[in-house]
């Protein structure tokens, strides 16, 4: 699990590490706890005000200082969502196909639009450069056995959305796999264009670079 704090080192942000790490320690969980200082990753992540409580990518609390119960509380809802079963499971899965099965699996939306190929090509490079593996969102959505072992196996689950609608990040939840990592293209400031499947290297890259710093965190 992995929990991260946003905030600029405030006496808000002291107080809630210092919560986490209580319920972390009373749960006795595992769970890499990250402090997140910088505000461009701020903005970049959705936290609108500090200090913003992200567990395991999703935003759980912001503007305030949750107790060590409320924490406690949140872990163990992510900790049962986790242990949510697909409904059908019979797909093997093709041994030829690059999912990983461990370390880090990047599951694009590979939507048709430019915002959906920039999560495809930005996979592709992450992929190309040896920081994970381009993994099958369409196997997940097939609730093949084998995507799904091999998704839960990885020890970062990163979805990459080309737009709000969350196709990858729903995909995965909806098959009970809990991503570590989200990104949105919009989020980034890259506007949509339905009728454009072409991309531009420098927006490809903005992901990329998104992802690198958070995989090093
Ligand atoms: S997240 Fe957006 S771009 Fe990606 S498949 Fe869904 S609608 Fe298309």
């Amino acid at each position: 699990m992995i929990i991260e704090i946003f905030g600029m080192g405030c006496v808000k942000c002291k107080q809630l590490m210092m919560n986490v790490q209580q319920a972390v320690k009373e749960l006795g969980v595992e769970a890499q706890v990250n402090k997140i200082e910088d505000f461009e990753m701020l903005i970049r992540r959705g936290i609108t005000m500090t200090p913003g409580l992200v567990i395991d990518g999703e935003i759980r609390s912001m503007g305030r200082v949750p107790s060590v119960i409320e924490i406690k509380e949140m872990i163990e809802v992510v900790g049962k969502e986790k242990t949510v079963q697909p409904t059908s499971a019979t797909t093997k899965r093709d041994p030829s196909c690059g999912c990983s099965g461990e370390g880090v699996a990047f599951y694009p939306c590979s939507g048709g639009s430019n915002v959906g190929q920039i999560s495809n090509d930005a996979a592709k490079s992450l992929s190309e450069q040896g920081l994970g593996k381009f993994s099958c969102l369409a196997g997940i959505g097939s609730h093949g056995e084998g995507f799904l072992t091999n998704a839960k196996r990885a020890k970062h689950v990163v979805s990459l959305d080309g737009c709000a609608s969350k196709c990858s990040y729903n995909t995965l939840r909806h098959a009970g796999i809990e991503p570590t990592m989200h990104i949105v293209v919009t989020e980034l400031g890259i506007k949509k264009a339905y009728d454009q499947l072409s991309t531009n290297p420098e927006d490809v890259e903005k992901v990329v670079s998104l992802v690198r710093i958070q995989l090093q965190q």
